[in-house]
Protein backbone atom coordinates (compact mmCIF):
# COMPACT_ATOMS: atom_id res chain seq x y z
CA UNK A 1 0.00 0.00 0.00
CA UNK A 2 1.34 3.40 -1.19
CA UNK A 3 1.03 6.09 1.91
CA UNK A 4 -1.51 8.98 0.52
CA UNK A 5 -0.13 12.33 -0.33
CA UNK A 6 -2.42 14.87 0.49
CA UNK A 7 -3.40 15.90 -2.48
CA UNK A 8 -1.89 19.21 -4.22
CA UNK A 9 -4.47 22.32 -3.64
CA UNK A 10 -5.97 23.45 -6.84
CA UNK A 11 -4.14 26.65 -8.36
CA UNK A 12 -6.04 29.75 -8.48
CA UNK A 13 -7.02 31.82 -11.37
CA UNK A 14 -5.93 35.34 -11.85
CA UNK A 15 -9.14 36.80 -11.89
CA UNK A 16 -9.73 34.74 -8.33
CA UNK A 17 -6.89 35.51 -6.58
CA UNK A 18 -7.59 38.99 -7.83
CA UNK A 19 -10.72 39.34 -6.07
CA UNK A 20 -9.82 37.77 -3.13
CA UNK A 21 -7.40 40.28 -2.68
CA UNK A 22 -8.95 43.09 -3.18
CA UNK A 23 -12.02 41.30 -0.86
CA UNK A 24 -9.23 42.26 1.59
CA UNK A 25 -8.48 45.98 0.29
CA UNK A 26 -10.23 48.10 2.96
CA UNK A 27 -9.95 51.60 1.82
CA UNK A 28 -7.83 52.83 4.28
CA UNK A 29 -9.36 55.72 7.32
CA UNK A 30 -7.70 58.74 7.29
CA UNK A 31 -8.20 61.70 4.52
CA UNK A 32 -5.41 64.86 4.05
CA UNK A 33 -5.89 68.36 2.90
CA UNK A 34 -3.13 69.11 0.12
CA UNK A 35 -2.47 71.97 -2.24
CA UNK A 36 -3.52 71.34 -5.63
CA UNK A 37 -0.09 71.99 -6.50
CA UNK A 38 1.34 68.92 -4.35
CA UNK A 39 -1.74 66.04 -5.33
CA UNK A 40 -0.31 64.56 -8.34
CA UNK A 41 -0.48 61.15 -7.53
CA UNK A 42 -2.58 61.42 -5.14
CA UNK A 43 -6.65 59.67 -4.58
CA UNK A 44 -9.54 62.41 -4.19
CA UNK A 45 -11.45 61.47 -0.86
CA UNK A 46 -14.23 63.63 -1.88
CA UNK A 47 -16.50 64.66 -5.21
CA UNK A 48 -15.26 67.46 -6.91
CA UNK A 49 -18.77 70.07 -7.41
CA UNK A 50 -18.00 73.24 -9.60
CA UNK A 51 -20.16 76.65 -8.13
CA UNK A 52 -19.57 78.22 -11.67
CA UNK A 53 -19.67 77.62 -15.36
CA UNK A 54 -16.41 77.23 -16.92
CA UNK A 55 -16.11 79.18 -18.60
CA UNK A 56 -17.55 81.60 -16.53
CA UNK A 57 -19.74 83.82 -19.58
CA UNK A 58 -19.45 83.24 -23.45
CA UNK A 59 -16.07 84.73 -24.54
CA UNK A 60 -14.30 84.94 -27.42
CA UNK A 61 -11.41 82.65 -29.25
CA UNK A 62 -10.13 84.55 -31.28
CA UNK A 63 -8.53 87.78 -31.49
CA UNK A 64 -10.67 90.09 -33.51
CA UNK A 65 -14.47 91.96 -33.68
CA UNK A 66 -17.31 91.08 -32.01
CA UNK A 67 -20.41 91.97 -33.94
CA UNK A 68 -24.23 91.18 -34.48
CA UNK A 69 -24.31 89.46 -37.66
CA UNK A 70 -28.39 90.81 -38.54
CA UNK A 71 -26.30 94.76 -39.03
CA UNK A 72 -24.28 93.13 -41.46
CA UNK A 73 -27.14 93.21 -44.27
CA UNK A 74 -24.33 94.84 -47.14
CA UNK A 75 -20.93 93.08 -46.33
CA UNK A 76 -19.36 95.36 -48.17
CA UNK A 77 -19.73 98.29 -45.71
CA UNK A 78 -17.39 98.95 -42.87
CA UNK A 79 -18.46 99.38 -39.16
CA UNK A 80 -17.22 101.56 -36.70
CA UNK A 81 -15.94 100.52 -33.48
CA UNK A 82 -17.79 101.28 -30.74
CA UNK A 83 -15.54 99.54 -27.80
CA UNK A 84 -12.60 97.88 -26.82
CA UNK A 85 -12.89 94.74 -24.71
CA UNK A 86 -9.03 92.44 -23.73
CA UNK A 87 -9.35 89.68 -21.82
CA UNK A 88 -10.13 90.91 -17.69
CA UNK A 89 -12.59 93.18 -18.43
CA UNK A 90 -15.87 93.37 -19.20
CA UNK A 91 -17.54 95.64 -22.19
CA UNK A 92 -20.47 96.99 -22.33
CA UNK A 93 -23.56 96.10 -24.22
CA UNK A 94 -22.54 96.53 -28.29
CA UNK A 95 -24.22 99.73 -29.64
CA UNK A 96 -26.37 99.14 -32.77
CA UNK A 97 -24.13 99.17 -36.55
CA UNK A 98 -21.46 98.87 -34.71
CA UNK A 99 -18.38 95.95 -34.07
CA UNK A 100 -16.23 95.68 -30.83
CA UNK A 101 -12.52 95.13 -30.58
CA UNK A 102 -11.97 92.36 -29.05
CA UNK A 103 -9.55 90.14 -27.20
CA UNK A 104 -9.08 86.06 -26.57
CA UNK A 105 -10.63 85.33 -24.03
CA UNK A 106 -12.71 88.15 -23.44
CA UNK A 107 -16.01 88.31 -22.25
CA UNK A 108 -18.77 88.25 -25.99
CA UNK A 109 -20.75 91.96 -25.31
CA UNK A 110 -24.07 91.70 -24.76
CA UNK A 111 -26.02 91.81 -28.38
CA UNK A 112 -22.90 90.39 -30.02
CA UNK A 113 -23.45 86.71 -31.42
CA UNK A 114 -20.41 86.61 -33.51
CA UNK A 115 -16.65 86.81 -33.75
CA UNK A 116 -14.80 87.77 -36.75
CA UNK A 117 -10.94 86.90 -36.37
CA UNK A 118 -8.91 89.96 -37.18
CA UNK A 119 -7.17 87.94 -40.05
CA UNK A 120 -10.73 88.40 -41.84
CA UNK A 121 -11.09 91.95 -41.55
CA UNK A 122 -9.98 95.20 -43.57
CA UNK A 123 -9.46 98.30 -40.78
CA UNK A 124 -9.72 101.27 -42.88
CA UNK A 125 -8.31 104.26 -42.87
CA UNK A 126 -11.21 106.16 -40.32
CA UNK A 127 -10.58 103.15 -38.05
CA UNK A 128 -13.74 101.01 -39.05
CA UNK A 129 -14.06 97.71 -40.31
CA UNK A 130 -14.74 95.94 -43.50
CA UNK A 131 -15.02 92.05 -43.08
CA UNK A 132 -13.67 90.10 -45.99
CA UNK A 133 -16.27 87.29 -45.25
CA UNK A 134 -19.60 86.81 -44.31
CA UNK A 135 -20.33 86.06 -40.62
CA UNK A 136 -21.93 83.14 -38.99
CA UNK A 137 -23.62 83.44 -36.18
CA UNK A 138 -21.78 81.90 -32.81
CA UNK A 139 -18.34 81.58 -35.02
CA UNK A 140 -15.60 81.61 -32.81
CA UNK A 141 -17.61 82.20 -29.50
CA UNK A 142 -16.90 79.73 -26.67
CA UNK A 143 -20.10 79.11 -24.79
CA UNK A 144 -20.43 79.57 -20.98
CA UNK A 145 -20.34 76.56 -19.66
CA UNK A 146 -19.24 74.43 -22.52
CA UNK A 147 -16.30 72.92 -20.45
CA UNK A 148 -17.56 72.46 -16.84
CA UNK A 149 -22.05 73.56 -15.80
CA UNK A 150 -22.26 74.81 -12.84
CA UNK A 151 -23.50 71.83 -10.33
CA UNK A 152 -21.69 69.42 -12.19
CA UNK A 153 -19.42 66.49 -10.21
CA UNK A 154 -16.12 67.50 -12.63
CA UNK A 155 -13.97 64.75 -10.43
CA UNK A 156 -15.43 62.02 -8.63
CA UNK A 157 -14.12 60.48 -5.32
CA UNK A 158 -11.30 57.90 -6.05
CA UNK A 159 -10.26 59.67 -8.79
CA UNK A 160 -6.66 59.37 -9.07
CA UNK A 161 -5.02 62.74 -9.53
CA UNK A 162 -2.60 63.16 -13.03
CA UNK A 163 -1.72 66.74 -14.16
CA UNK A 164 -4.61 67.16 -16.32
CA UNK A 165 -7.00 66.72 -13.64
CA UNK A 166 -5.21 68.94 -11.22
CA UNK A 167 -5.79 71.66 -13.85
CA UNK A 168 -9.44 70.92 -14.13
CA UNK A 169 -9.63 71.29 -9.87
CA UNK A 170 -8.24 74.63 -10.13
CA UNK A 171 -10.11 75.84 -13.07
CA UNK A 172 -13.33 75.28 -10.67
CA UNK A 173 -11.28 77.03 -8.01
CA UNK A 174 -9.90 74.29 -5.47
CA UNK A 175 -6.79 74.77 -4.46
CA UNK A 176 -6.99 72.75 -2.19
CA UNK A 177 -7.89 69.18 -1.99
CA UNK A 178 -9.27 66.20 -0.18
CA UNK A 179 -7.09 63.49 -0.59
CA UNK A 180 -6.88 60.02 0.43
CA UNK A 181 -3.53 59.49 2.86
CA UNK A 182 -0.88 57.49 1.80
CA UNK A 183 -0.38 53.35 2.03
CA UNK A 184 2.65 53.31 4.21
CA UNK A 185 4.70 50.13 3.10
CA UNK A 186 7.35 47.85 4.65
CA UNK A 187 9.65 46.59 1.70
CA UNK A 188 11.91 43.86 2.56
CA UNK A 189 13.42 41.57 0.58
CA UNK A 190 15.18 37.73 1.69
CA UNK A 191 17.69 35.44 0.54
CA UNK A 192 21.16 35.42 1.70
CA UNK A 193 22.34 35.76 -1.94
CA UNK A 194 21.42 38.94 -2.26
CA UNK A 195 24.14 41.61 -2.20
CA UNK A 196 23.39 45.50 -1.96
CA UNK A 197 24.42 47.56 -5.25
CA UNK A 198 27.42 49.63 -3.51
CA UNK A 199 28.01 47.34 -0.76
CA UNK A 200 30.56 45.06 -3.14
CA UNK A 201 31.91 45.70 -6.43
CA UNK A 202 30.95 43.46 -9.31
CA UNK A 203 34.54 42.14 -9.68
CA UNK A 204 34.52 41.27 -5.72
CA UNK A 205 31.26 39.29 -5.83
CA UNK A 206 31.65 36.42 -4.27
CA UNK A 207 30.39 33.13 -5.94
CA UNK A 208 26.31 32.96 -5.96
CA UNK A 209 25.85 35.97 -4.94
CA UNK A 210 23.71 38.48 -6.78
CA UNK A 211 22.86 41.66 -6.54
CA UNK A 212 19.03 43.07 -5.25
CA UNK A 213 17.32 44.01 -7.86
CA UNK A 214 14.02 43.72 -6.88
CA UNK A 215 14.50 45.82 -4.12
CA UNK A 216 14.94 48.37 -6.55
CA UNK A 217 12.16 48.69 -8.82
CA UNK A 218 9.84 47.34 -6.04
CA UNK A 219 10.30 50.86 -4.16
CA UNK A 220 10.00 52.82 -7.47
CA UNK A 221 6.82 51.32 -8.33
CA UNK A 222 5.12 51.57 -4.73
CA UNK A 223 6.09 55.32 -4.60
CA UNK A 224 4.53 55.99 -8.10
CA UNK A 225 1.33 54.79 -6.39
CA UNK A 226 1.68 57.30 -3.74
CA UNK A 227 3.11 54.95 -1.03
CA UNK A 228 4.79 56.24 1.78
CA UNK A 229 7.73 53.01 1.46
CA UNK A 230 10.01 52.03 4.65
CA UNK A 231 12.75 50.47 3.00
CA UNK A 232 14.02 47.66 5.56
CA UNK A 233 16.28 46.38 3.03
CA UNK A 234 17.17 42.49 3.51
CA UNK A 235 16.05 40.27 5.73
CA UNK A 236 18.48 37.28 6.47
CA UNK A 237 17.17 33.61 5.17
CA UNK A 238 16.42 32.47 9.09
CA UNK A 239 13.44 32.20 11.01
CA UNK A 240 13.73 33.90 14.41
CA UNK A 241 15.24 37.19 12.15
CA UNK A 242 12.16 36.46 9.62
CA UNK A 243 10.09 36.96 12.41
CA UNK A 244 11.69 39.65 14.40
CA UNK A 245 11.33 41.78 10.71
CA UNK A 246 8.07 41.47 10.49
CA UNK A 247 6.57 42.16 13.59
CA UNK A 248 8.61 45.48 13.70
CA UNK A 249 6.87 46.08 10.30
CA UNK A 250 3.34 45.14 11.51
CA UNK A 251 3.40 48.08 13.85
CA UNK A 252 3.56 51.17 11.99
CA UNK A 253 2.57 49.82 8.36
CA UNK A 254 -0.58 48.96 6.57
CA UNK A 255 1.33 46.71 3.90
CA UNK A 256 4.14 44.46 5.08
CA UNK A 257 5.64 43.48 1.15
CA UNK A 258 8.40 41.00 0.65
CA UNK A 259 10.36 39.68 -2.44
CA UNK A 260 11.93 36.19 -2.31
CA UNK A 261 11.06 33.03 0.33
CA UNK A 262 7.13 32.38 -0.59
CA UNK A 263 8.07 29.27 -2.48
CA UNK A 264 7.74 25.92 0.20
CA UNK A 265 11.30 24.95 0.28
CA UNK A 266 13.15 24.55 3.58
CA UNK A 267 14.91 28.13 2.97
CA UNK A 268 11.92 29.53 2.46
CA UNK A 269 11.20 31.48 5.75
CA UNK A 270 8.59 33.66 4.79
CA UNK A 271 5.54 31.18 5.06
CA UNK A 272 6.42 29.79 9.16
CA UNK A 273 7.56 33.24 10.14
CA UNK A 274 3.52 34.93 8.99
CA UNK A 275 2.19 31.84 10.52
CA UNK A 276 3.78 32.15 14.06
CA UNK A 277 2.57 36.09 14.03
CA UNK A 278 -0.64 36.04 12.40
CA UNK A 279 -2.05 33.99 9.41
CA UNK A 280 -0.72 33.29 5.92
CA UNK A 281 -2.05 31.73 3.01
CA UNK A 282 0.28 30.60 0.28
CA UNK A 283 -1.37 31.11 -3.09
CA UNK A 284 -0.36 29.11 -6.11
CA UNK A 285 -2.02 31.43 -9.07
CA UNK A 286 -1.73 29.78 -12.35
CA UNK A 287 -0.37 32.41 -14.43
CA UNK A 288 3.31 32.60 -15.48
CA UNK A 289 5.36 34.01 -14.67
CA UNK A 290 5.04 34.24 -10.85
CA UNK A 291 3.18 31.24 -9.57
CA UNK A 292 4.01 31.71 -5.91
CA UNK A 293 2.60 34.82 -4.14
CA UNK A 294 1.27 35.01 -0.46
CA UNK A 295 -1.23 36.72 1.27
CA UNK A 296 -1.62 37.09 5.16
CA UNK A 297 -1.89 39.46 8.45
CA UNK A 298 0.10 40.41 10.15
CA UNK A 299 -0.95 42.34 13.48
CA UNK A 300 -3.19 45.07 12.09
CA UNK A 301 -1.04 44.80 8.59
CA UNK A 302 -1.52 43.33 5.47
CA UNK A 303 1.07 41.19 4.14
CA UNK A 304 1.78 40.33 0.54
CA UNK A 305 4.67 38.07 -0.23
CA UNK A 306 6.05 38.11 -4.02
CA UNK A 307 8.11 35.70 -5.91
CA UNK A 308 11.88 36.18 -5.69
CA UNK A 309 12.15 35.92 -9.21
CA UNK A 310 12.54 39.18 -10.97
CA UNK A 311 10.28 39.58 -13.64
CA UNK A 312 8.05 37.36 -11.41
CA UNK A 313 7.66 40.02 -8.81
CA UNK A 314 6.96 42.79 -11.22
CA UNK A 315 4.29 41.05 -13.37
CA UNK A 316 2.72 40.09 -9.82
CA UNK A 317 3.24 43.02 -8.42
CA UNK A 318 1.33 45.15 -11.60
CA UNK A 319 -1.36 42.62 -12.12
CA UNK A 320 -2.01 42.41 -8.08
CA UNK A 321 -0.16 44.38 -5.77
CA UNK A 322 -0.96 47.26 -8.13
CA UNK A 323 -5.31 46.92 -7.86
CA UNK A 324 -4.70 46.15 -4.36
CA UNK A 325 -3.04 49.91 -3.14
CA UNK A 326 -4.79 51.80 -5.23
CA UNK A 327 -7.96 50.55 -3.66
CA UNK A 328 -6.92 50.83 0.11
CA UNK A 329 -6.77 54.23 -1.64
CA UNK A 330 -10.26 54.34 -2.81
CA UNK A 331 -9.29 54.25 -6.45
CA UNK A 332 -12.68 52.74 -8.22
CA UNK A 333 -11.10 52.24 -11.55
CA UNK A 334 -8.94 48.98 -11.25
CA UNK A 335 -8.29 47.29 -13.90
CA UNK A 336 -5.47 48.60 -16.88
CA UNK A 337 -7.45 48.67 -20.33
CA UNK A 338 -6.28 46.32 -22.84
CA UNK A 339 -6.17 46.16 -26.97
CA UNK A 340 -6.23 44.42 -29.28
CA UNK A 341 -3.08 44.38 -31.25
CA UNK A 342 -1.94 41.79 -34.11
CA UNK A 343 1.43 39.26 -32.98
CA UNK A 344 4.02 39.31 -35.44
CA UNK A 345 5.30 36.50 -33.48
CA UNK A 346 4.67 32.77 -33.00
CA UNK A 347 4.50 31.03 -29.16
CA UNK A 348 3.58 27.34 -30.02
CA UNK A 349 3.58 25.54 -26.72
CA UNK A 350 0.66 25.92 -24.92
CA UNK A 351 0.90 26.48 -21.06
CA UNK A 352 -1.92 24.92 -18.72
CA UNK A 353 -1.53 28.82 -16.82
CA UNK A 354 -2.23 32.19 -18.16
CA UNK A 355 1.19 33.73 -19.39
CA UNK A 356 2.23 37.65 -19.33
CA UNK A 357 4.38 37.64 -22.46
CA UNK A 358 6.80 40.16 -22.86
CA UNK A 359 6.86 42.19 -25.99
CA UNK A 360 6.88 45.27 -27.82
CA UNK A 361 5.25 47.22 -30.47
CA UNK A 362 6.76 47.78 -33.77
CA UNK A 363 6.54 50.72 -36.44
CA UNK A 364 4.06 48.15 -38.59
CA UNK A 365 1.19 48.50 -35.73
CA UNK A 366 2.31 44.67 -34.64
CA UNK A 367 3.93 43.30 -31.40
CA UNK A 368 7.46 41.60 -31.50
CA UNK A 369 8.24 38.95 -28.77
CA UNK A 370 11.35 39.14 -26.57
CA UNK A 371 13.27 35.86 -27.11
CA UNK A 372 13.96 35.01 -23.75
CA UNK A 373 10.69 34.82 -21.79
CA UNK A 374 12.29 33.28 -18.37
CA UNK A 375 11.27 34.73 -15.16
CA UNK A 376 14.97 35.78 -14.65
CA UNK A 377 15.38 37.76 -17.30
CA UNK A 378 14.69 40.98 -16.08
CA UNK A 379 15.93 42.39 -19.80
CA UNK A 380 12.55 41.54 -21.10
CA UNK A 381 10.95 44.21 -18.72
CA UNK A 382 12.88 46.54 -20.45
CA UNK A 383 13.35 45.76 -23.94
CA UNK A 384 9.21 44.91 -23.91
CA UNK A 385 6.46 47.62 -23.59
CA UNK A 386 3.82 45.77 -22.54
CA UNK A 387 2.65 42.23 -21.54
CA UNK A 388 0.47 40.19 -23.68
CA UNK A 389 -2.64 38.60 -21.66
CA UNK A 390 -2.44 34.71 -23.05
CA UNK A 391 -5.16 32.54 -21.81
CA UNK A 392 -4.08 29.12 -20.53
CA UNK A 393 -3.67 26.71 -23.53
CA UNK A 394 -3.54 28.91 -26.12
CA UNK A 395 -0.71 29.37 -29.26
CA UNK A 396 -0.14 32.21 -30.84
CA UNK A 397 0.65 32.37 -34.60
CA UNK A 398 1.77 35.36 -36.54
CA UNK A 399 -1.24 37.37 -37.42
CA UNK A 400 -3.27 36.92 -34.62
CA UNK A 401 -4.87 39.58 -32.79
CA UNK A 402 -4.08 39.53 -29.10
CA UNK A 403 -4.80 41.30 -25.76
CA UNK A 404 -2.13 43.84 -25.12
CA UNK A 405 -1.69 45.62 -21.84
CA UNK A 406 0.93 48.35 -22.22
CA UNK A 407 3.05 49.17 -19.55
CA UNK A 408 2.16 52.54 -19.32
CA UNK A 409 -0.90 51.20 -17.87
CA UNK A 410 0.60 49.32 -15.15
CA UNK A 411 2.99 52.16 -14.05
CA UNK A 412 0.72 55.05 -13.73
P1 LIG B 1 13.02 32.66 -4.01
O1 LIG B 1 11.62 33.08 -4.32
O2 LIG B 1 13.52 33.26 -2.74
O3 LIG B 1 13.17 31.19 -4.05
O4 LIG B 1 13.92 33.26 -5.16
C1 LIG B 1 13.74 32.86 -6.51
C2 LIG B 1 14.85 33.41 -7.36
O5 LIG B 1 14.80 34.82 -7.37
C3 LIG B 1 16.24 33.06 -6.88
O6 LIG B 1 17.04 32.81 -8.02
C4 LIG B 1 16.70 34.30 -6.18
O7 LIG B 1 18.10 34.42 -6.16
C5 LIG B 1 16.05 35.39 -7.00
N1 LIG B 1 15.81 36.56 -6.17
C6 LIG B 1 15.15 36.56 -4.98
N2 LIG B 1 15.11 37.80 -4.48
C7 LIG B 1 15.73 38.61 -5.36
C8 LIG B 1 15.99 40.02 -5.41
N3 LIG B 1 15.61 40.82 -4.41
N4 LIG B 1 16.66 40.50 -6.47
C9 LIG B 1 17.05 39.69 -7.46
N5 LIG B 1 16.81 38.37 -7.49
C10 LIG B 1 16.17 37.82 -6.45
MG1 LIG C 1 15.09 32.91 -1.51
Amino acid sequence: MTAERPAAKPMKSLDEALAQLLGYAARLDGVEQLATFDADGRVLAQDLVSHLHVPPQDNSSMDGYALRCADLTDPSRALPVSQRIPAGSAGTALAPQSVARIFTGAPIPAGADAVVMQEDCDVQADGSVRMTAQPKPGQWIRRAGEDVTRGAVVLARGARLTPAELGLAASIGMDVLSVARRPRVALFSTGDELVMPGAVAPEHMPPGAIYNSNRFFLKALLKRLGCEVSDLGIVPDQREATIAALRGAAEQHDLILTSGGVSVGEEDHIKPAVQSLGHLDLWQIAIKPGKPFAYGRVADAHFIGLPGNPVSSFVTFLLLVRPFLLKLQGVTQLAPTPMTVRADFSWPRADKRREFLRVRRNPNGGLDLFANQSSGVLTSAVWGDGLVDTPPGATITPGDVVRFIPFSELLA
